[in-house]
């Protein structure tokens, strides 16, 4: 079937949950037996989000090509279970940098190049690259931020055009919020009114309006949104708060999102969703068994964006055990050797996470040790497991002095290093080790054991290394390698057989964690804690 475009804007606020719905409405479509995939377009000028700070912006996603991207892509791998690349998430600066490029090059021939039609074109070339692989049926393209913005304008007159050659091929989902006067105890449509009158003005008619709601919304206000919005009554749908992300895609099938795209498009015969394995997880979801508590020490714990991937991995990995994990985000600057057994001892598992620069890095050794010399299972992500090499070389191997080069750049024990090929990079955007690398595991580890396959692939974003010198040392004093990049001969994964479960991996497997595959890491770390918790009743 030739490729669909649906565009999913939003109005009235930020924050409204598009990245969700532009996964469900993927997810229920894929149910229903179509190829999809979605793209997000984001407004700023960062080339990507890799050099934005995670309170700015939350976790940066990174993707199989070694992208680095907006965290929504995490949503639409995990609700879809199909990889995103760097074509799946491009920004202004990245529109403009390429539109600059091509005009140094002298492409335009001498014509002044302007927003439009020199940038609208850039923005719908990279929304149709997508659709003209003709790998898929459906291409959802979320634009980030809010209709009526300053910067999202450009990116709405490309849609007012594609939807201008695409027709009936092509429709827009306009998400708003319907705000809950508690005063009145009224729902106020007056704001999405504004709100598709802003796009309207813009020349972009929204053939279907979600409204974002604390409360149902009547039949009755359905009607007037639809008589003020010029869209059918079936087309406004509502979108009431969830308990999880994961129950939206089945409320939106109720609500008939997917059923009213196919009829806009005027696509019928098509077979209902299967969203068996779906219902299936929501139940166990809702009804665990037990519980254990784990904790997350970072430093970015104030925000739960910062640790996005992390935490909907976790949620997977609980349901794949029938656990509740109850997640503790513990602040690792914060953590001293005074207070560590206060803050730690309860948990049946710590979890170490990534970062940069040495903010709260000593609270995380001391985190690892703790969890080190308790027996209390331990997964270290990235700069956890970095944490976990220096932990082990300070405390085990009595080298007190030793560091990762990132934060001690003398250290006279360097187990932690900078790569040779990235000793002489200055520019910080897209430089580090980026993307998907195959590792080989040892026979007889906990991995081998979580994984079941000796050949895996995961995805890295880091510039420092475990320093081979010392791998000697470490073996024989009982931290080993036990996955290994054998291209370059780099360590990706340390244990410590004789602790219950202690697993530190360079790369980032929360990335790869969706709803239909947790990742058997975290499926693995679960268990280990679930059985910690009944050794110690
Ligand atoms: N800062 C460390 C490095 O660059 C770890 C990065 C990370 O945790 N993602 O190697």
């Amino acid at each position: 079937m030739e490729t669909r475009y649906i565009f999913v804007t939003g109005g009235v606020a930020s924050s409204l949950g598009k990245g969700i719905i532009s996964a469900s409405l993927a997810n229920l479509l894929i149910a229903r037996g179509f190829k999809v995939t979605i793209q997000k377009l984001d407004p700023y000028i960062n080339i990507d989000p890799g050099t934005l700070n995670p309170y700015e912006h939350g976790e940066c996603y990174v993707t199989d090509d070694g992208a680095e991207t907006d965290l929504d892509l995490g949503h639409y791998e995990r609700f879809t279970n199909i990889s995103t690349s760097q074509k799946n998430n491009v920004t202004t600066g990245r529109i403009y940098q390429n539109v600059i490029t091509k005009e140094r090059r002298g492409d335009y021939l001498g014509h002044t190049v302007q927003v439009i039609p020199h940038i609208t074109d850039e923005i719908q070339e990279h929304i149709t690259t997508l659709g003209n692989t003709g790998d898929y049926d459906f291409v959802i393209t979320e634009i980030g931020g809010t209709v009526g913005d300053i910067e999202s304008l450009p990116f709405v007159e490309a849609i007012r055009q594609l939807r201008w050659q695409k027709g009936l091929n092509s429709l827009v989902i306009h998400l708003t919020l319907v705000p809950y006067l508690k005063a009145t105890k009224e729902l106020k449509t007056k704001p999405t009114q504004h709100s598709v009158k802003e796009l309207q003005e813009q020349g972009v008619q929204p053939d279907i309006i979600v409204c974002r709601t604390e409360h149902d919304i009547s039949e009755n206000l359905r009607n007037k949104i639809a008589l003020f919005c010029n869209v059918d009554a079936t087309s406004v749908l509502q979108s009431v708060d969830a308990q999880s992300i994961y129950e939206v895609p089945v409320l939106m099938y109720k609500e008939g999102l997917d059923r009213e795209v196919l009829r806009k498009m005027n696509i019928d015969k098509v077979k209902e969703p299967d969203l068996t394995y779906w219902k299936d997880f929501l139940h166990k979801l809702r009804f665990p068994k037990q519980s254990v508590k784990i904790g997350l020490v970072g430093k970015y714990v104030e925000l739960n964006d910062s640790y996005k991937s992390i935490i909907e991995a976790f949620t997977h990995a609980g349901v794949a055990n029938e656990c509740k994990v109850e997640l503790e985000l513990i602040h690792s600057e914060y953590i001293d050797n005074e207070n560590v057994s206060k803050k730690l001892s309860h948990l049946n598992g710590i979890l170490v996470a990534p970062g940069f620069g040495d903010r709260g890095i000593e609270g995380k050794i001391i985190a690892v040790n703790y969890a080190r010399t308790h027996s209390i299972p331990f997964f270290g992500v990235c700069l956890g497991m970095q944490c976990a090499v220096i932990e082990f070389a300070r405390n085990v191997l009595q080298w007190q002095d030793a560091h990762s080069t990132e934060i001690s750049p003398q250290t006279p024990h360097p187990v932690i290093a900078i790569m040779a090929e990235q000793e002489n990079i200055s520019d910080k955007g897209g430089t580090m080790r980026l993307g998907s690398y195959p590792c080989r595991l040892l026979p007889n580890t906990k991995v081998m054991q979580a994984y079941g396959e000796e050949n895996i692939r995961e995805r890295h974003r880091h510039r420092y290394e475990f320093n081979n010198q010392y791998l000697d040392d470490f073996q024989n004093a009982g931290m080993i390698a036990t996955g290994i990049n054998d291209d370059r001969n780099l360590v990706e994964i340390i244990e410590i057989p004789s602790h219950p479960w202690f697993v530190g991996v360079q790369f980032h497997p929360e990335y790869k964690s969706t709803v239909l595959h947790s990742h058997p890491l975290f499926v693995a770390f679960v268990k280990a804690a679930m059985q910690n918790k009944s050794n110690s009743k």
